[in-house]
């Protein structure tokens, strides 16, 4: 390649990055999430046990073995929990389905969010949220500071409803048991609920989405913060309050996670 054709390449693509930053900080800046721009704390102190346990090797190496045992042994929980849902037949959308959608991310989340069911794409890959819905969630998820990976994301239901219709009740019902044993074995301290039906799963209402996000509900020790489902954020596109709503029910949940 001639040096003034690479030089054009480059130029195309920092041209790329640019606009791909310019839409992201556009993003931010509409949801209001100011701090993005903040500095990076301190680095803070280590937590008085951390540095109690740093006095002894030997309770370190006892501790982290048993905490390795309880980890390897969630992982088997809930990767046979996967396996098994890849193979359910237990409702009719399992005979309409390409590939069922367990759901995804880190085994010991904090955070978990759960939607309502695949769509078209999650459909085909068989990842949860890897649309245009998901597009959007994962952009949500950085700007509260995390990773996609450093979550859970799962559905009510499993398998792709046909024409992205809402899922029956005889459908959630028969795949609640996987979304209870997920959250039992992942035992996140708090569960974004996206959207009515997921909302409606854990505390079933006859009140609307802008009644209920942003309010905490108590499930057991686990906190369970509704918000509008990105697919309608997505429909209401140009709403700025919207999207300011959801950044202000996320703020709560890092406040929430913050907690001790
Ligand atoms: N909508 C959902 O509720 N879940 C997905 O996984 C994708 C879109």
């Amino acid at each position: 390649m001639s040096w003034t054709v690479s030089r054009f390449c480059l130029a195309e693509k920092n041209k790329q990055l640019l606009h791909g930053l310019e839409q992201e900080l556009r993003f931010l800046s509409e949801i209001g999430a100011e701090f993005i721009f903040a500095s990076e704390p301190e680095n803070e102190p280590l937590p008085e046990n951390q540095e109690a346990a740093g006095d002894s090797a030997e309770a370190k190496t006892a501790a982290g073995g048993s905490a390795r045992k309880v980890d390897e042994e969630k992982q088997s929980v809930i990767h046979a929990l996967e396996e098994k849902v890849l193979r359910c037949t237990l409702c009719p959308l399992s005979q309409g389905r390409t590939r069922a959608v367990p759901g995804e991310g880190d085994y010991s989340a904090p955070l978990m969010f759960v939607g309502e069911g695949p769509g078209a794409d999650e459909d085909i890959q068989g990842r949860p949220f890897v649309g245009k819905a998901g597009q959007l969630l994962t952009r949500i998820i950085a700007a509260m500071r995390y990773k996609r990976q450093d979550v859970y994301i799962t559905n009510v239901v499993k398998c792709r409803p046909p024409q992205n219709r809402t899922p029956f009740r005889e459908e959630i019902e028969k795949c609640r048991p996987y979304l209870l044993a997920q959250i039992e074995s992942i035992a996140p301290r708090v569960i974004v609920s996206l959207g009515k039906v997921a909302t409606d799963s854990f505390h079933p209402s006859a009140a609307g989405m802008s009644r209920l996000r942003g309010n905490f509900i108590e499930y057991g020790k686990i906190l369970i913060m509704p918000t509008f489902h990105p697919s309608y954020l997505i429909r209401n596109e140009g709403n700025k309050e919207i999207k300011r709503l959801v950044w202000q029910d996320m703020q709560k949940v890092m406040d929430a996670l913050s907690r001790k």
